[in-house]
């Protein structure tokens, strides 16, 4: 397994995308869903977000002959984290992906399909394949300076840690944090452009640093999306370009079997009451609604909060598998210029003397991105990202910062004409970007984060999936799985969990 990623298949893939993007913005994203629906008295089923996860259960669901949910959601559209905004000065303005921009891992061959890369392709998503590990300039606080090798070791080095935690997992051994696999493999970074390396293989990622995360959750991840010989997907990355939005492909299949009546928008779930015949939830504008069963799709940082309250509170095994996982942020920082200065690369990586200091730099203004934009981001995770949430939005801070960064990669980078991030950690909808396993994982509790509650509280979303959390395609496959339970269960009670 390597990171190395220009392949045949990514040659074929490049071919297969000028398809996708010529068909592209052909289909609507949302009909007449919008508005919220009346709410039925009683259902079989609450689906509680409107996420990917939350989308693909109700379409699960339907599939399965049951139509009788409703699917209850904060915002007024689907989508959750694939959000947007429009960003630029008038005139020059464009739709941007303020969370997920990428499918990560698409197929290979007939090889296990990535189902976002699919539902993607159905709704026609104009998308461009990134090439995140070759077409990178770098630099340092000190201007431009070539430190490739630096990178390609880097490379090796995490694609090492990862066949270790396979070693130890085979061997019965404890995992270790990717700081400890590191120090033990004596390949540690040391100088500020073997920290930004690394930042880019494990931070750029996971979110966190290396001392925070879990090696064996790590391999586990990235080989179940980017190593096919592990029955992954495939090692290409699509970025979306779409000005629909990447949320349009949850919106438009949503559309395709939704009806107004199983739908209620802009209604907050505050507290869900349960037991071992049925689930009852209120919203903060008095819903109180009845089902059978109910499907918690909330992030991990949404549950670890006190913002949804569990009547009874939920047993010891769940809180401790809710508690166990992270849920960092990972924030993108927008700016726009006059006009372009910067690198012709999709990625600038710079090192600075203080790790995890506005080190990812990803240029949009690129022939088959938004060519002649000015727009360029940079992206900062973890214990950065928490810092820039303290600072709550000073955008003129934000800004002496990012530009002081700038000007040290090209002295002469005037200021920008609009900038913008967003804030993930503090929205009370999702309390962080995605989840991520730290140092002290335990598989059980990644197990039991899906496991049902007294046999009528059910859990889907990125978190809950063991192979793929922190990605679309966790949060899809979560959203299927949990809803062909349901279903086997209203069909067969034989086949419904324990309600103890
Ligand atoms: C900055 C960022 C970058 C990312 N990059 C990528 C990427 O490139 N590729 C990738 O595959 N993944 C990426 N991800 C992860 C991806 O966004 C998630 O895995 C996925 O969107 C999770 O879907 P979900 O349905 O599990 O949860 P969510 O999208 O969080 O859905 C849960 C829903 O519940 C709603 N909700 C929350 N609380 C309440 C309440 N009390 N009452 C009612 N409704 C409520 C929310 O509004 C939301 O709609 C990124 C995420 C972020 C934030």
């Amino acid at each position: 397994m390597f990171r190395f990623r220009v392949s045949l298949a990514t040659v074929l893939l490049s071919l297969l995308i000028g398809a996708v993007a010529q068909d592209a913005n052909t289909t609507v994203c949302q009909s007449n869903l919008t508005m919220a629906g009346a709410a039925p008295n009683n259902t079989k089923v609450l689906i509680l977000g409107g996420g990917m996860a939350g989308v693909i259960a109700a379409r699960t669901l339907h599939e399965q002959g049951i139509d009788d949910f409703v699917i209850v959601e904060a915002k007024p559209i689907f989508g959750g984290r694939m959000a947007q905004t429009k960003f630029g000065v008038n005139g020059s303005q464009y739709v941007l992906e303020k969370g997920p921009n990428w499918v990560h891992g698409t197929q290979t061959g007939s090889g296990p399909a990535n189902p976002v890369w699919l539902l993607a392709q159905k709704h026609n998503l104009s998308m461009v394949e990134s090439d995140l590990f070759t077409n990178i300039t770098f630099f340092d606080y000190n201007g431009p300076n070539d430190y490739s090798a630096t990178f390609d070791a880097s490379l090796t080095a995490f694609n090492d840690a990862i066949v270790l935690a396979g070693e130890r997992w085979q061997q019965n051994k404890t995992d270790l944090d990717l700081r400890s696999a590191y120090n033990y493999m004596g390949v540690a970074p040391k100088t500020p452009q073997e920290q930004a390396c690394e930042y880019y293989q494990i931070d750029y990622v996971y979110a966190q640093d290396a001392s925070q995360t879990s090696t064996l959750a790590a391999a586990w991840n990235y080989n179940y999306t980017f190593v096919p010989e592990a029955g992954g997907f495939s090692d290409v990355d699509m970025l979306c370009v779409d000005q629909r939005g990447f949320a349009c492909i949850v919106q438009a299949e949503a559309a395709t079997f939704l009806n107004t009546s199983q739908v209620l928008f802009n209604q907050i779930v505050k507290t869900i009451q349960y037991n071992q015949n049925e689930v009852t939830v209120q919203t903060t504008d008095g819903y109180n609604l009845t089902a059978d069963h109910a499907l918690v799709t909330f992030s991990a940082g949404v549950l670890q909060n006190t913002d949804v309250v569990f009547d009874p509170v939920l047993p010891d095994w769940k809180r401790e598998a809710i508690s166990s996982i992270e849920m960092p942020v990972y924030t993108k920082i927008f700016l726009q210029f006059e006009k372009k200065f910067w690198f012709d690369t999709g990625v600038g990586l710079y090192a600075d003397q203080q790790r995890g200091r506005y080190p990812i730099w990803e240029s949009l203004d690129l022939p088959g991105l938004f060519n002649g934009s000015g727009i360029i981001f940079v992206t900062v995770t973890g214990d950065y990202a928490n810092y820039l949430e303290q600072l709550n939005k000073n955008i003129t801070q934000v800004q002496l910062e990012v530009m002081e960064v700038l000007r040290r990669m090209y002295p002469d980078a005037p200021d920008p004409i609009d900038i913008w991030l967003p804030m993930w950690g503090r929205d009370p909808l999702f309390r962080g970007s995605y989840s991520s396993w730290g140092a002290s994982f335990v598989p059980e509790h990644a197990y039991n984060l899906s496991v049902p509650v007294n046999g009528h509280l059910w859990f889907a979303g990125e978190a809950t999936s063991v192979k793929y959390f922190g990605f679309l395609h966790g949060a899809y496959l979560e959203g299927q799985n949990a809803a062909n339970n349901i279903a086997a269960c209203i069909k067969n009670p034989q086949r419904c969990p324990p309600t103890t």
